[in-house]
């Protein structure tokens, strides 16, 4: 390499750092855990560096972009949202922006169907119960019941990545699928689906056929004893069917008393102050989410009143946080590498220096030939 490559990063992303160094690349790292202050990052973009990587916290947006006017030519995002990167400001200053699809895909979606199951059988309060000392006697239903879940109606909103993962795992606990998604709808995987659904009733595996199918928003509310969130947040004006509030006071009314929630996406896609009144006032049985309108969670958010405890998982947005998922530095396995690897390839002009052609590039649309 004729250039030594500078680097900042707005966090540790372990041994892939030491994968940038090896490589003789001139990398300083933020060194404490919590993300560092905007006009930190402005300063370290505008000191000269060629790549900057960031994580969710970070946002990003033209007065980035404009401290590195002329220098900067790259941010790698270890993650596969990249919601706190504008898109509008990168292909206006054409700088190309990295993310890490795919490779957190199935440990969000399994993440995903535990929470499901974890709100559902009550896990969090029966763990309590014992822990607690409260666990008196063996009875039919005091002190509660939870719900199953086997055989029930799951609503999948947003069928991309993620979405068909959890629909994966959903086939193995016999699931009937409500599928909606307002731009992909891929029915290829729907029939498979349907074909292994079919073939575990032919073979004696489960009595009733479970089935699988696209609907409306609206019905899949309606129907669904669990709705799992999985769609990028788009604000209005980002998108012809935003997901900012898609959960909102109307949209939670239309589910059924006994339906639970699950939103590992983004914060935002849910109303909270709408889904703690929700649960205060049993419009729903229960939530669990991952992700929240301000992170970390606030000390006097409304979804940490005492009395809906029971019916509401909180979980500090975690569903991609395994060991291999997170800092794995082979780019096919892990965040980490993927983010490492993005970062190299717009640096080193990989794929003959055409980023169109360069998988982990989002804002392509930015270098297509004019
Ligand atoms: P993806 O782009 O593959 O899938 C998103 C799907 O949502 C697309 O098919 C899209 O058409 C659909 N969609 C868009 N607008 C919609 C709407 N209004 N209603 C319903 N569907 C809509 O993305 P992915 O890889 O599956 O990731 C989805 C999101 O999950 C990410 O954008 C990220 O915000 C979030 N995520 C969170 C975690 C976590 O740790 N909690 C981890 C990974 C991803």
């Amino acid at each position: 390499m004729d250039k030594k490559f500078r680097v900042f990063a707005t966090c540790d992303i372990g041994e892939a750092i030491d994968l940038l160094r090896k490589r003789g690349y001139d990398v300083e790292v933020y060194p404490h855990p919590e993300a560092p202050p905007k006009q930190l990052v402005v300063e370290k973009v505008r000191s000269g560096i060629d790549g900057l990587i960031t994580t969710l916290r970070d946002p990003i947006d033209a007065e980035v972009f404009e401290a590195g006017k002329g220098t900067l030519k790259v941010v790698a995002q270890i993650a596969v949202g990249f919601d706190n990167i504008n898109r509008t400001d990168a292909n206006r200053y054409k700088i190309p922006f990295t993310h890490t699809a795919d490779v957190l895909t199935e440990a969000t979606a399994e993440f995903a169907f535990f929470m499901m199951g974890a709100l559902a059988r009550k896990m969090w309060t029966a763990e309590h119960l014992t822990r607690e000392n409260q666990w008196g006697y063996w009875h039919p239903y005091l002190p509660f019941l939870g719900d199953e879940v086997t055989g029930k109606t799951v609503a999948v909103i947003g069928t991309g990545r993620i979405g068909l993962a959890f629909i994966k795992k959903c086939v193995g606990f016999d699931l009937n699928v409500l599928c909606y998604d307002p731009a992909y709808q891929n029915d290829a995987f729907v029939k498979t689906i349907g074909e292994i659904q079919w073939l575990r009733h032919a073979r004696g595996l489960v009595k009733e056929m479970p089935w699988i199918k696209y609907v409306s928003f609206e019905d899949a509310l309606r129907q669904a004893d669990f709705v799992s969130v999985h769609v990028p947040l788009l604000r209005a004006g980002e998108s012809t069917t935003p997901t900012y509030h898609l959960f909102n006071e109307q949209t939670l009314r239309v589910m059924k008393p006994t339906a639970y929630l699950v939103n590992t996406s983004r914060g935002p896609v849910v109303d909270e102050e709408a889904l703690a009144r929700a649960l205060r006032e049993n419009w729903i049985a229960g939530a669990a989410l991952d992700v929240y309108e301000k992170e970390p969670l606030p000390e006097d958010s409304p979804l940490r009143d005492p009395a809906i405890a029971d019916r509401c998982r909180l979980m500090p947005h975690f569903a991609s946080a395994a060991r291999i998922t997170r800092l794995s530095v082979d780019p096919d396995k892990g965040m980490a590498g993927r983010c490492a690897q993005g970062l190299i390839d717009v640096l080193e002009k990989n794929y003959g220096g055409d980023i169109t052609r360069m998988p982990y590039v989002v804002n392509k649309e930015a270098f297509g030939k004019m």
